[in-house]
């Protein structure tokens, strides 16, 4: 992976140790070295974390693509102290998946942590190119709805309670805005970092990586010499959600902080949700998961790509 991090002048020095700086953060108007740099990635979770409510007793299942935020989140995560497990599921794409598998691997055996994953095909019915081949929605947005309800199966089906997931600033503010320029504001509503549940089938989905950029997840990833998988997934080429967060990055540039204004000012108002308690909860007809409606999201996409792609889209009613 390229990291890109310019380099600094021989005299910058860093805000915290006064070592020799390595990397500039604009946003918050500062220098640090790599160590230091690491400590402050690490507060920014622990932040979240204390702000979730949760301790480092509670069990941790980790999202884990293999890509820098992912594997950024199970490092830091790791670091302080939690209990967590890697949770990997293999969307078989040539190329891809096998890198994605070999970059999560290499990561678990050096850190001595342990690990499972899912082929989509055994989970789910269909191959991502099935997939791709049979809907006539965008490959993203069906494989976004599975991949968020598979995650919170597979969270209970290896016995965790909490599910975390690597994404960062810039996935939140650019959904945020997203969200803003269609007035979607049922979705607004809806998002927050973390989304705490009562229900046993119901994960509690936390976002631990709230407070970081992009980059500084890439600078995180290069200081801990962390090797993620550098290929972005191929499946989200020319997704809006890239533009929308294009142009904030573009305004982040001009004027640095831009970001985190927009996203934590808005976040400050809200109230952080109640724990979903399963209210409206019943059982899907076709495989008995816990369902919102006669069937869940996964089978009524099951039964669209049965039909051939055709059918109305299926609109989630727990996140996002
Ligand atoms: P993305 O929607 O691809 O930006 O991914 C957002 C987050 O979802 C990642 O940071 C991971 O925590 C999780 N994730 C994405 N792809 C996978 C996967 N194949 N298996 C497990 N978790 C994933
Ligand atoms: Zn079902």
């Amino acid at each position: 992976m390229e990291y890109n991090i310019p380099k600094l002048p021989e005299n910058a020095k860093c805000k915290r140790c006064r070592s020799r700086g390595e990397i500039r953060l604009p946003s918050h108007n500062t220098i640090w070295c790599g160590a230091c740099f690491i400590t402050f990635c690490e507060r920014a979770v622990a932040k979240a974390m204390k702000q979730f409510g949760m301790s480092v007793e509670t069990e941790i299942l980790v999202a884990v693509s293999g890509g820098k935020d992912s594997l950024a989140l199970w490092s830091i995560l790791n670091n302080l102290g939690y209990r967590t497990r890697g949770l990997h599921v293999n969307l078989g794409i040539e190329g891809f998946s096998e890198a994605s598998v070999d970059a999560i691997a290499d990561f678990a055996r050096a850190q001595n942590l342990t690990w499972t994953q899912y082929p989509l095909k055994e989970v789910f019915g269909w191959r991502i190119d099935e997939i791709r081949y049979r809907t006539r929605r965008s490959i993203c947005s069906v494989y976004g709805t599975v991949k968020r309800q598979l995650l919170n199966r597979l969270t209970a089906l290896e016995g965790y309670r909490t599910l975390a997931t690597g994404h960062n600033l810039d996935d939140e503010a650019g959904r945020l805005l997203g969200n803003f320029l269609r007035h979607r504001d049922y979705y607004i509503e809806k998002q927050y970092p973390y989304l705490p549940s009562t229900h046993p089938l119901f994960a509690t989905k936390v976002k631990p990586l709230y407070r970081l950029e992009s980059g500084e997840l890439r600078a995180y990833c290069h200081f801990a010499s962390i090797r993620p998988l550098s290929a972005s997934c191929p499946l989200s080429r020319g997704a809006t959600s890239h533009l929308v967060k294009e142009a904030l990055q573009f305004m982040e540039d001009k004027m640095p902080g831009t970001k985190r204004d927009f996203y934590f000012t808005w976040l400050k108002k809200r109230q952080p949700p109640a724990p979903f308690d399963g209210e409206g909860v019943s059982r899907c007809r076709e495989c008995g998961a816990p369902a919102f409606m006669e069937t869940c999201s996964v089978c009524a996409i099951r039964a669209m790509l049965s039909s051939g792609g055709h059918g109305t889209g299926v609109r989630e009613t727990r996140d996002e």
